[in-house]
């Protein structure tokens, strides 16, 4: 909770309930520059603290300072400034632009705006130019807006692919995606569905693997993204993982590189976080493994904190040219990090600042 003397910046999360909003909850705990200070969720919920209502579902105990929190609704007159929203895309449709015309910085995890054309879809170490995507928002001239993540499978193709799109060009990628249960939030999968099975169908998720890596890749001009132009081919699949999306890609690139060109790119690669010495920015946003059985969930899920995308596996292919597995940490890197790394590139880039002073 703010004190009085706290210059944090007071945030609220929308959807604080869910998987996603709790990890959101998890990570502003001892946050530098943002403080927890409301909450909300469905009316099921509003009017209870959050400890009364969560199911907390992170290891250890619900953050001091969330547990007294009384939960509002999300179409509340918020005090704070900026929006980390995690709610579902159904609610998100009307509730993200309603509170980005009340003049609030809304961060959404959701997919409902990430392909509006003035919408920003950022992973800030690829495209935190693409932000200035927001002064053609309508709502700016009050502060308000909607900045996204991508879907949390596309956050670790994405990093993957911008090192090496950038230094020799991708002319084609084939991913298979082995993705976490908690991807699909809690309780999520049925017990007798997912235990010791695998589902080759998450609806609408390859789609938005195929469509949204072309926008963050892509380059801004004159006030619009242009999208990279490659094919993208994705087939889905969820396992019984707790958490980290794992995924199998497959890359023919424009201009020849050498096995050791590829890995270079993909070990130097660094980005607008780390030079800015972001709170959440990892000091290796890349993290590749040389041993012929990793990235592995349960071994490698939290490197850099939950925020590295971990690559291993770096092989020639006789089809493409070559091939790797990745590994994502699905509800840090791939949603609620992706999340707060936004919102403290945006406190960065003086974004939030006309908000701030106006408090
Ligand atoms: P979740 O666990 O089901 O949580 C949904 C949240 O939305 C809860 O706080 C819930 O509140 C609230 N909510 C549901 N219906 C509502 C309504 N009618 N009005 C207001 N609030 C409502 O879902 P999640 O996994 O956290 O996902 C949240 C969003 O993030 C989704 O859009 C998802 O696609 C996206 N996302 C998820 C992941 C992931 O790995 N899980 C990754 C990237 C993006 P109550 O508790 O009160 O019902």
């Amino acid at each position: 909770m703010a004190t009085q003397n706290d210059s944090r910046i007071p945030v609220a999360i929308l959807g604080a309930t869910g998987a996603v909003g709790q990890r959101l909850v998890s990570l502003l705990e001892g946050h530098p520059q943002f403080v927890l200070a409301e909450v909300a969720a469905s009316e099921r919920s509003a009017g209870k603290t959050y400890a009364e209502v969560t199911r907390w579902i992170l290891p250890g105990d619900i953050p001091k300072e969330a547990r007294g929190l009384v939960v509002m609704t999300v179409d509340a007159d918020f005090a704070s400034p900026v929006l980390l929203s995690g709610l579902d895309a159904a609610v998100a449709d009307t509730i993200e632009p309603l509170q980005a015309g009340r003049g609030k910085l809304v961060v959404s995890n959701t997919k409902s705006f990430r392909m509006r054309p003035d919408v920003p879809l950022v992973i800030p170490e690829v495209n935190a130019d693409h932000l200035a995507l927001l002064d053609g928002q309508p709502t700016r001239a009050s502060g308000g807006g909607i900045v996204t993540n991508p879907n949390c499978s596309v956050v670790g193709l994405a990093m993957a692919l911008a090192p090496l799109h950038r230094a020799f060009g991708v002319e084609a990628v084939a991913v298979t995606t082995l993705q976490a249960l908690s991807g699909a939030g809690y309780p999520g999968v049925p017990s007798l569905d997912s235990n010791a099975n695998v589902i080759p169908f998450i609806d609408g998720e390859e789609e938005k693997i195929e469509r949204e890596p072309k926008k963050i890749l892509g380059r801004l001009e004159g006030g619009r993204v242009v999208d990279a132009d490659f094919p993208i081919s994705v087939s889905v699949n969820r396992v019984p993982v707790r958490d980290g999306h794992t995924e199998s890609v497959f890359l023919k690139l424009k201009a020849k590189a050498s096995l050791a060109d590829v890995r270079a790119a993909l070990e130097n690669f660094t980005g607008e976080p780390q030079r800015l010495k972001l709170p959440s920015a990892p000091a290796r946003p890349i993290a590749v493994r040389h041993e012929r059985d990793r990235p592995q969930p349960i071994r490698d899920i939290e490197a850099g904190a939950g925020m590295t995308v971990t690559v291993g596996r770096l092989r020639p292919d006789p089809v493409f040219d070559v091939k790797f597995t990745l590994l994502v940490h699905n509800t840090v890197r791939g949603a609620a990090g992706a999340a707060l790394l936004n919102a403290e590139l945006l406190l960065a880039q003086g974004r939030l600042a006309a908000r701030t002073s106006a408090r």
